[in-house]
């Protein structure tokens, strides 16, 4: 029976880049790893681009190009036709991993995908929690797993930033149970657990991205969903801290900032220069509303950063998906507003001309 202010906010105050969205995807995984270069499209570009005009989206950065062929439709679908709206990143081919000599050959394979446009790398939380020794079996493979460390490495020459997704909500590594506050989501999606076999827990992961980022001061990495710890802001700051090659975007996390306002703000008046805006909007992707690319997504996006409406659903959907509660604006400034939405993944995406 609140009666509180309704802020509408079609278009955002400030041109904005989503740095984190899919409009393609791997056709084809076995046990979680993408395997084969196959994508599927889940848009046209037109039908994006009006969503985009009518939001002041000025740029999408489009995160799961695959590699080989899949790269090169994605690319010739949404980069080469619009080049100053949509950017396309590459992602390893895991399903090489036990092939001699992969180390060089993927950091080798990073030079074809951006001479074949790529513009940055996305790691799924494939690494740590799917991808095995042999691929789809045997004992999981590190996050810092010095095999990898060619195609870091590889990504820092080339300028490459990582958009790297590696833990999900605390709440994942927990019993499924009624102490669990995304039993719902949980108990709808059985499979988004990572509670129990054997994985390793969210803190083990943590250090493991830790170690990474301390070993590769040189690449620039993305820590997507605010750093993988939205619940942690504390944590997260503490990291931004540590590695000055580390940033984080927003995607799928407003429910949890929304919940802690006044920490989030706070957060981000400290961190202006580190985070960026994003959704991990997917079109079509009616089984996750929390993404479900179309204005009404953007416009609880806009509203949560530019108001201080109090009491709103963080998602386009009857029910909160991620947990029944609602969020509170930021009203964030003018000044931060304009580096969270453009300027810094102007920078950190090499936009900028020099
Ligand atoms: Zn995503």
């Amino acid at each position: 029976m609140l009666h509180v202010p309704v802020t509408e906010v079609p278009r955002a105050k400030f041109p904005v880049i989503d740095v984190h969205t899919h409009l393609s995807f791997s056709a084809k995984s076995q046990n979680g790893v993408p395997v084969g270069e196959a994508v599927n499209l889940t848009a046209a570009p037109a039908d994006v681009l009006s969503v985009m005009d009518r939001g002041n989206i000025r740029m999408m950065v489009n995160l799961t190009g695959n590699h080989g062929s899949g790269l090169a439709e994605a690319v010739k679908t949404w980069q080469t036709p619009h080049p100053d709206r949509f950017m396309v990143f590459t992602e390893p081919s895991w399903d090489h991993f036990t092939q001699p000599g992969y180390p060089q050959w993927q950091a080798d394979e990073l030079g074809r995908a951006e001479a074949a446009g790529a513009k940055g790398i996305k790691i799924l939380k494939t690494l740590g929690l799917y991808l095995r020794e042999q691929i789809s079996s045997g004992p999981l493979v590190t996050i810092d797993d010095k095999r990898f460390d060619p195609m870091w490495e590889a990504c820092a020459a080339l300028g490459f930033p990582v958009s790297i997704h590696i833990a999900d909500p605390e709440a994942f590594f927990l019993p499924i149970d009624r102490f669990n506050e995304r039993f719902e989501e949980l108990n709808g999606h059985p499979d988004w657990s990572f509670h129990g076999k054997d994985f390793p827990s969210f803190n083990e992961l943590i250090a493991a991205r830790d170690r990474l980022l301390a070993r590769h001061p040189k690449t620039t990495f993305i820590g997507l969903h605010v750093g993988h710890d939205a619940e942690n802001l504390a944590a997260v700051g503490a990291a931004l801290d540590k590695y000055p090659n580390f940033h984080v975007e927003t995607a799928a996390r407003i429910g949890e900032l929304g919940r802690q306002p006044r920490a989030s703000k706070k957060f981000f008046d400290r961190y202006q220069d580190r985070v960026l805006f994003g959704t991990d909007a997917v079109p079509g992707g009616k089984d996750t509303p929390q993404q479900l690319f179309g204005d009404a997504l953007y416009q609880i996006y806009f509203r949560f950063f530019e108001t201080e409406d109090e009491y709103f659903d963080y998602a386009p959907s009857p029910v909160p998906p991620q947990g029944r509660w609602r969020i509170y604006g930021l009203g964030l400034s003018d000044q931060v507003l304009r580096k969270f939405y453009y300027e810094n993944a102007e920078r950190v995406l090499g936009l900028k001309k020099a």
